[in-house]
This record gives C-alpha cells, sequence and structure tokens, in this order.
C-alpha cells in the first residue's frame, strides 16, 4: 500500500463533469491547494475516450468543456483555418480528449492524476480513502482535508462497453458504433453490401443513422430503425436551448405536452415524427440536416424494447437464413423479420441508456405524480466531508458544475453570505408541520434550533436539477442570493464565465428578478404546478430582496 500523505480534494472520475469543476478551483483557491484525480481510465476525458470515433458535441462547444480555455479554440483562427463562426464549431472526439488532456498536463503541479485506477467507495471513510490500479497490483491510501468529489454519479457506460442486454443468437451480426467506424475504414466496400438495424434512438443511435447515410452512403432504404420511445429534441437552427423549454414549461404549468407543442410551432422543438406524439424529452440538439436523415429513414420498428434476437432457418425453397427480432411488451410486440439475411444484416447496438437517463429528465405530462413515486435524488452536498456533482441547470452539465465549484471555493474562503443563507433557511422552515415533507433532510427535520451548519443549508437551498418549469431558475437565483455577500459580485462572475449562456451570448439576460416575481405570482395559486414546494415558496420573497440589485439583467 502507498501512502501518498495528504492532499486537500480527492476527486473520483475525469470526465467532463469533474473536469469543469476542478478547473473552476483551481482558478478560485489559493496555488497551494492539492488535488488527487483518479480515474479508471487510462486518459481524462471519461466516456469521449469510448465513445465511436466520428462522436462530436451536438452544441456548440462555447458552452462545453471548462471556464478558463476555449474549446473552439482562438476565434479568429477558428473563423480564418476552418472558414467556421466559432460558435457553429461541434468538438469531435480528437479535439474535446487533447483539450481535456492538456488542462490536466497544465495543471500537474497541483493536481495528481492516477489513471486506470478505480476508487473504492467501500473501503475509504470521510478521512481515509483507498483506491488501486485497475489490475489491482497498486493500493494507494490518501489523507483528505478538505472533501472527497464523487463526479462518477452520471458516468455514461456506452455501447462499446456494454453488450445487449437480451440474448442474441451466435451467427446474428451485432456490431457497436466504434465496430461499424473501425470496419468502415478497414473495408468500405465489404461494408457497403450489408444491411442496417439501428437499435436504439438515443444520441448514439441517431448518430449511427447519420453515419451511416452521409459517410458510409448507405441507401436509407437498406436502413431500418428500432425505437422503443420517440423523443422530443431541440432544434439547433430553430434557436432552441434547453433553456427555452423552462420558459415553455413554466408557461403551460409544467404540461410537458403543450409545451413542447407550442415550442414545435415555434420551431425550438423537434420530433421524428409528427404523427407520433413523444413521451419523454431529452436533450439532443440536432440540426434540420440531421432530422432530414433521420426522416429518409422509412422503415422504423416501434415495438417496444426489443428482447431477443433470433436466426430463422430458411424455408427449403429459401437459400438463405433470416433474422428476426423479437419484443417484450406493448400494444404491438410481434416479431419483426429483418430484411436481409442473416448474414447481410448488421445490427448496430446504439442501445445503453446514456448519461441523466433518471426520472429527472423524463419529461412527462404526469411528471408530477411519477415523481412522488420515484426515489429521492442522491442531492449534491452529501455531507460536510463529501459533495456529489450533478445538474443545478438544463445540461450541458460543465456550467452547473462550475457554479457548484465557485460555492465550493466561496465556502472555502468564508465569502458565501451565511446571512442570506439563514434568512433563507427560516423562510423555509416557517409554519412547520403544516407542509408535506421534501426530500431534504433538512426540511423534514424534526428538532429546528434554527443552527444550520453551512453544509445543511447548502444542502436544503441548492437542489438537484429536475425537469421542471421552476428548479433551473430557482437554483440560479439561490446561486446568485448566497454565492458572495453582493450578488452583483456573482452576476459579474457568470457573465464571465464562457460556458453560461450570459457569458457566451452577447446581450443574453437572464432575467432572474422576473422569474422569482413569476413564481412568487404562481405560487399562490399553483405554484406546485411548475414544480415548487411549499418550502421553496416561501422563500421567494427574502430571495426576491436579495437579488432586486440584479433587476433587468
Ligand atoms: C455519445 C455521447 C455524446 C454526448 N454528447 C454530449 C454533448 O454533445 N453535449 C453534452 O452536454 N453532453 C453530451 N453527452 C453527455 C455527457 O455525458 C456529458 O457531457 C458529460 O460528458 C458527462 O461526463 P461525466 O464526467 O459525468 O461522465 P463520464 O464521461 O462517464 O465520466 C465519468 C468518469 O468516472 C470514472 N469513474 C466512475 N467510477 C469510478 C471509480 N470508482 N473510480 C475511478 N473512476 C471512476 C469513469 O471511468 C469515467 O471516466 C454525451 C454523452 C454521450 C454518451
Amino acid at each position: 500500500m502507498i501512502d501518498l500523505g495528504e492532499c486537500d480534494y480527492l476527486i473520483v472520475g475525469a470526465g467532463a463533469t469533474t473536469l469543469a469543476f476542478l478547473d473552476t478551483l483551481v482558478t478560485e483557491l489559493p496555488d497551494d491547494t492539492k488535488f488527487v484525480l483518479v480515474d479508471k481510465k487510462a486518459a481524462p476525458g471519461g466516456h469521449w475516450i469510448d465513445s465511436y470515433g466520428y462522436v462530436q458535441l451536438h452544441q456548440p462547444s462555447i458552452v462545453y468543456g471548462i471556464a478558463s480555455k476555449q474549446l473552439e479554440g482562438n476565434w479568429l483562427k477558428c473563423m480564418l483555418t476552418q472558414f467556421m463562426m466559432p460558435w457553429n464549431h461541434r468538438a469531435n472526439k480528437i479535439e474535446i480528449l487533447k483539450y481535456f488532456a492538456d488542462f490536466v498536463e497544465e495543471n500537474k503541479k497541483q493536481i495528481d492524476f492516477y489513471s486506470d485506477s478505480v476508487y473504492d467507495f467501500e473501503k475509504s471513510n470521510e478521512d481515509v480513502h483507498f483506491f488501486s490500479s485497475m489490475d489491482g497490483s497498486v493500493s494507494y491510501k490518501v489523507k483528505v482535508n478538505v472533501k472527497l468529489i464523487d463526479g462518477s454519479a452520471n458516468e455514461n457506460i456506452v455501447p462499446h462497453n456494454s453488450p445487449l442486454q437480451f440474448p442474441v443468437d451466435e451467427e446474428v451480426r451485432v456490431m457497436t458504433t466504434n465496430q461499424v467506424y473501425d470496419a468502415h475504414n478497414e473495408n468500405q466496400k465489404e461494408m457497403r453490401t450489408n444491411k442496417y438495424v439501428v437499435l436504439g434512438a438515443g444520441k448514439t443511435g441517431m448518430d449511427a443513422v447519420v453515419y451511416l447515410q452521409r459517410t458510409m452512403k448507405i441507401d436509407p432504404v437498406d436502413i431500418a430503425w428500432v425505437i422503443s420511445q420517440d423523443v422530443w429534441m431541440s432544434s439547433l437552427n430553430g434557436g432552441g436551448s434547453p433553456k427555452s423549454h423552462s420558459i415553455l414549461l413554466l408557461k403551460y404549468d409544467n404540461d410537458m405536452q403543450k409545451a413542447a407543442l407550442e415550442g414545435e410551432e415555434q420551431r425550438s422543438i423537434v420530433r421524428l415524427d409528427k404523427d407520433i406524439m413523444p413521451t419523454v424529452f431529452k436533450f439532443p440538439l440536432v440540426s434540420d440536416e440531421e432530422l432530414k436523415l433521420y426522416r429518409n429513414v422509412k422503415t422504423i420498428i416501434r415495438r417496444g424494447r426489443a428482447t431477443a434476437i433470433r436466426r430463422r432457418a430458411n424455408s427449403k425453397d429459401d437459400d438463405d437464413d433470416g433474422v428476426v427480432v423479437e419484443f417484450g411488451s406493448g400494444d404491438d410486440h410481434s416479431p419483426w423479420e429483418a430484411f436481409a439475411p442473416i448474414d447481410k444484416c448488421v445490427f448496430v447496438h446504439a442501445t445503453s441508456p446514456g448519461p441523466f437517463v433518471g426520472s429527472f429528465t423524463a419529461y412527462q405530462p404526469d411528471h408530477q405524480e411519477k415523481k412522488e413515486k420515484e426515489t429521492p435524488s442522491i442531492g449534491i452536498f452529501n455531507s460536510e466531508k463529501k459533495m456529489t456533482l450533478n445538474l443545478l441547470f438544463e445540461p450541458p452539465i460543465s456550467i452547473s458544475v462550475s457554479c457548484l465549484a465557485k460555492i465550493e471555493a466561496s465556502r472555502n474562503k468564508g465569502t458565501l453570505d451565511l446571512e442570506c443563507m439563514k434568512r433563507l433557511m427560516l423562510a423555509r422552515m416557517k409554519m412547520k408541520g403544516e407542509e408535506e415533507k421534501s426530500s431534504s433532510s433538512i426540511d423534514s427535520r424534526e428538532d429546528n434550533n434554527n443552527n444550520y451548519t453551512e453544509n445543511e443549508m447548502l444542502d436544503a437551498l441548492l437542489q438537484q436539477y429536475e425537469l421542471t418549469a421552476a428548479r433551473p431558475m430557482l437554483n440560479l437565483a439561490v446561486f446568485l442570493s448566497i454565492c458572495d455577500k453582493d450578488p452583483l459580485v456573482s452576476m459579474k462572475w457568470m457573465k464571465q464565465n464562457r460556458l453560461a449562456f450570459l457569458g457566451s451570448i452577447p446581450g443574453f439576460k437572464c432575467h432572474v428578478c422576473n422569474g422569482v416575481q413569476k413564481f412568487i405570482t404562481k405560487g399562490i395559486i399553483d405554484g406546485k404546478k411548475v414544480g415548487l414546494t411549499e418550502q421553496d415558496m416561501r422563500m421567494l420573497e427574502p430571495m426576491k430582496e436579495q437579488i432586486q440589485p440584479l433587476e433587468g439583467m
């Protein structure tokens, strides 16, 4: 066992989430703050390392990555050498991996990076932490003075690392998107003679449909697509942003269907087929060209989730064996006989769930009732010595975790507005006993003596994002209220942060005062419908007073 001595922060995972968090901490805290960063993979970058070769950001690079460095690079260079306006830049896998690796390398005086190493959640305790190399040959021990930062909560398990979760007969040709990319690079001719069945309609499945047509030049009649549920998507060309949805949700009291239909009219929200009402909203941003390529595919199989892929032995007068996809449940779950013989039919495995699959992005009409039945969130401010990184606002995650790091740095430096936090807490706790209990431990605590710790207050005030009209705006209002004694200072920080719309889009306003005022007006009648709890509603008035200097911004 190697004893590494002490560090200030131990960070689990070196994906986009933790790197954005770490970058802000490095910027905000003194140069002698020591970080130990541990990841199972060989390099920084998380899921991007294992993603298919043609993967690319689906939203502009200008709001993704870390705050201290532009992912799109120098704007003039971007225009002169790539002939591209910087806000149209969407980084590819190579660019993203280099960007993250450079950040860790450039800060190696402060960051000790242990690649190919796994953190041991079971064995570690609040002060002493353990991790070991992936092959188990080396074990490490380190004392953590400030905090453990868990950035593994939204780990993306990409199809490449997770085989299909149902039986598949041996002869069936299944390829991950990575394998399709490699095989096409090796033998384009052979790959063009196949027919393809894409399994899954998340980001990976959508990218596969585009790659097959755009790069491999597969005729769309030779592509079939198994879609278990249709999703609402954001339009890249229609000026859509994840923010548009919160605004529409507020207008329609969280009724996803009405909000999405108006978004569709405004062209900020799109769906694959206008005759089919999606049941889920996820956050892919798709361009008009990509949407056209998806719609080119006419063989769409909507029979729920596939449960098996079987060889179908040939009949006497038929030379080739066929292949059949079986489905489990749903109105029509009859088997689908694929359109090519087994040796010419490639199943493209794109079925891993991807990130943020939990309840909080399931944007459904009965969202409110569903939510109540689901397990409570794991929270962010778990204890004085542990934080779990999660979203505060709509994806991309980068700005959420940069704000969390700013809060952590302010807490560390003693510049949080504790008085304001107490005022908000007291307002939340007023008339205790009459309201339903919230998932937050402090809001349901019986022995309220008002002596809340900083962590308890943060845990109650800043809650994990959920797809409701109110939560993202409320989190923003809380952040601006408490991060510094002067909300103008927090706002200035936000405006200078390239990861925030406020920072990256000239003239963009967050209208936070307006938002809080709207919640106050709505709260009396139907606050719950937009996702506000009783406790949230009670802190709106003192919060409005606190952020008053931000009126009009
Ligand atoms: C194909 C694809 C495309 C995407 N495109 C976009 C996009 O364009 N825009 C966008 O905003 N989002 C996109 N996403 C979402 C993406 O998940 C987030 O942007 C972000 O990368 C999530 O990063 P993460 O760090 O939370 O997770 P990951 O990238 O999965 O990183 C988690 C890391 O934690 C490590 N880890 C886990 N447990 C341990 C342990 N015990 N010990 C040590 N290490 C551990 C893992 O090895 C991993 O490296 C995409 C996702 C996928 C799959």
